[in-house]
């Protein structure tokens, strides 16, 4: 029996503005942002609705709030990025790194995504760090590889213990907004193959501490299946986790 908590992790992309953001958090009933033993619940909205967020989350708030990308650079002539200290000044817990929509349509590839991964770990950011197929190479049957390089490439470099401070979101791309799911036996394989590729790497004691997150087209009713699985340590979750009851049911299953 696994001692990993349960991350419930939301992915706004580009939707929800500082209004939408405060109806969310004015729609998401107190007791749904409550601690609950062993699950983490995460919203991550735009840029310029992150303060927002702070502000509007009920007072005792358990809900975390991660932003969505970061820039490797400290500061400087970096049109239109965001860095790590202003991350962290507006007090995020988490990042969202290396998304497959960064990868395909902003040319982010595993070695940019490993520099911004050693970059929050040292502001004390928990990256979630996305890796996944596309259907082509599933088709090929070169999903594991694939995932691997993914997997290897982002992490080049860190401990074992930034390792544990991690988490990976295994992404089919093929299920993102597209109302198709993994099954939980792929998503369990997947992340079996993940976990054993992380002990590999970098010893069984912190592979043992990730946490491995799905994601892809995750609503309240599939949730409860594929966090059955034994090596499913929670979901980020994209078009579900907009709408307030959605989310609080996911975090419900969840617990
Ligand atoms: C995502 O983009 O991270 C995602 C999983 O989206 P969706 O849940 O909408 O498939």
């Amino acid at each position: 029996m696994s001692t990993r908590s349960i991350l419930i992790a939301g992915n706004w992309k580009m939707n929800m503005g500082p209004n939408d953001t405060a109806d969310f958090f004015e729609q998401l009933d107190a007791e749904s942002q409550k601690q609950i033993d062993g699950v983490i619940a995460a919203v991550c909205p735009p840029f310029v609705s992150l303060a927002t967020a702070f502000d509007s989350r009920k007072s005792a708030s358990a809900v975390k709030i991660g932003a969505q990308n970061v820039h490797f650079e400290d500061n400087g002539a970096f049109t239109g990025e965001i860095s790590t200290s202003m991350l962290t000044e507006v007090g995020c817990d988490y990042v969202i790194l290396g998304h497959s929509e960064r990868r395909e349509y902003f040319g982010e590839d595993d070695a940019i995504i490993n520099k911004k991964v050693k970059k929050a770990l040292l502001a004390g950011i928990t990256p979630i760090v996305c890796v996944g197929e596309v259907l082509d190479e599933r088709k090929q049957n070169r999903h594991f590889d694939v995932v691997k390089t993914q997997t290897a490439g982002s992490l080049e470099g860190l401990s074992a213990s930034e390792l544990e401070k991690v988490v990976i979101a295994y992404e089919p791309v093929w299920a993102i907004g597209t109302g198709e799911t993994a099954s939980p036996e792929q998503a369990q394989e997947m992340h079996a193959f993940i976990r054993d590729e992380l002990a590999k790497l970098f010893g069984k004691e912190a592979a043992d501490t990730v946490l491995i997150l799905y994601g892809g087209s995750m609503k309240p009713a599939n949730a409860g299946e594929l966090l059955q699985k034994p090596d499913v340590d929670g979901g980020l979750i994209g078009g579900a986790s907009l709408k307030p009851a959605d989310f609080a049911k996911l975090v419900a299953i969840a617990a």
